[in-house]
């Protein structure tokens, strides 16, 4: 099929409107440029993030899918693993595919808020591909794509595109806005995070005049429980043990439990905050089996507590940031003499 595009650029896409970047992109201005060059001439362009993907993931995502589709570009947005289902309410969300796409048959790949480039499950093609952007907040992501925006100090990916918006006079419809307020506020874990700054409430506010709507996004990603949710959280809290060791509060979930309450993975999204509430514990981490053999693991801290769990999630083969990190592992969780342990997969 013949896609209509425009034979010349007549976006707003070309340079820095605003001379006085906002602080956060400062610095940045080179990678900025190369990136809305090689998005002003592409045609088709795939987007992609990283498995399990959350609310800055999907929310990112689905903004600069509507960005690009404003200018006439064929966008595909990937995803590894389907989303949660409570970010269905984002605008595009049935649009989001867990089809595998052939990266070379697009102009340009954009991965977002991905950390590590095997987690987007494109790692061969992408790097194989002439024409990548990454766009992160990962301190540990390695600018593996051909031009890199990695901002570390960014408290949400979503914060970055909103900057990117905004200083280079890309629209920010009532759509966009309420994807990229959405990767804000829960990336932020509802303005409640060290990372939550004046500049990015002042964000919140200029995205909230654009037209999201805050209470709704919250009610959406955080207030509303179904019942196999609020039975997985019941299971995880009632299981919560302080580790003699390390002061971490701890606490597993296996696959039976996600069986018999009937939730899914997704459904112990913000669990491990509520374990990190324990004033005398030292982090938090919560391990679920989720499949047979497959141990995810999330990891919290809080700045008073000084441990960096970015450093434990490395060791574990994961990542991200010192105060909120993931990784997984394989093995089986197991209960033995009251002690939960992590039994090998047998080969
Ligand atoms: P969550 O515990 O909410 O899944 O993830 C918290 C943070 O850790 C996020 O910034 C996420 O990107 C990172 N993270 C979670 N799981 C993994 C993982 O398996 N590998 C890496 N590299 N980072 C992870
Ligand atoms: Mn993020």
């Amino acid at each position: 099929m013949e896609h209509k595009m425009p034979k010349t650029w007549s976006g707003p896409w070309t340079a820095l409107t605003k001379p006085k970047a906002r602080r956060l992109l400062s610095g940045h201005e080179t990678t900025i440029q190369a990136i809305l060059e090689r998005l002003r001439t592409a045609r088709t362009v795939l987007l992609g993030t990283h498995e399990h993907p959350d609310g800055d993931a999907i929310g990112g995502e689905l903004a600069l899918m509507h960005a690009l589709r404003l200018q006439g570009k064929q966008v595909t947005a990937y995803i590894p693993d389907p989303a949660p289902e409570f970010l269905s309410f984002l605008p595009g969300f049935e649009e989001l595919t867990t089809t595998p796409p052939d990266p070379a048959a697009f102009d340009v790949v954009v991965l977002l808020d991905y950390t590590q480039l095997y987690r987007t499950h494109l790692e061969a093609a992408v790097k194989a591909h002439p024409n990548t952007i990454c766009i992160d907040h990962h301190y540990d992501n390695k600018g593996e794509a051909t031009i890199n925006l990695i901002v570390p100090e960014a408290a949400a990916t979503a914060q970055i595109l909103t900057e990117l918006f905004q200083s280079t006079g890309i629209p920010i419809t009532r759509d966009i806005a309420t994807c990229l307020l959405t990767g804000i506020f829960t990336d932020t874990g509802s303005f409640m995070h060290d990372s939550t700054s004046p500049e990015i409430l002042q964000l919140a506010s200029d995205l909230m005049s654009k037209g999201a709507r805050l209470a709704h996004i919250a009610h959406e990603t955080y207030q509303k429980k179904d019942l196999p949710s609020l039975r997985i959280w019941g299971r995880a809290l009632s299981r919560v043990m302080v580790s003699e060791t390390t002061g971490a509060a701890v606490s597993v979930i296996t696959m039976q439990d996600l069986e018999e309450c009937g939730a899914t993975l997704d459904d112990l999204s913000g669990v491990v905050n509520l374990l990190n509430t324990l004033p005398q514990s030292t982090f938090a981490m919560l391990l679920a089996e989720y499949e047979p053999g497959k141990i995810k693991g999330s990891l919290r801290s809080e700045p008073q507590k000084h441990v960096d769990v970015s450093k434990i999630a490395a060791r574990l083969g994961g990542g991200g940031h010192k105060l909120a990190s993931g990784f997984e592992v394989e093995g089986h969780l197991v209960e033995q003499d009251g002690v939960w342990r992590v039994l090998p997969v047998k080969s």
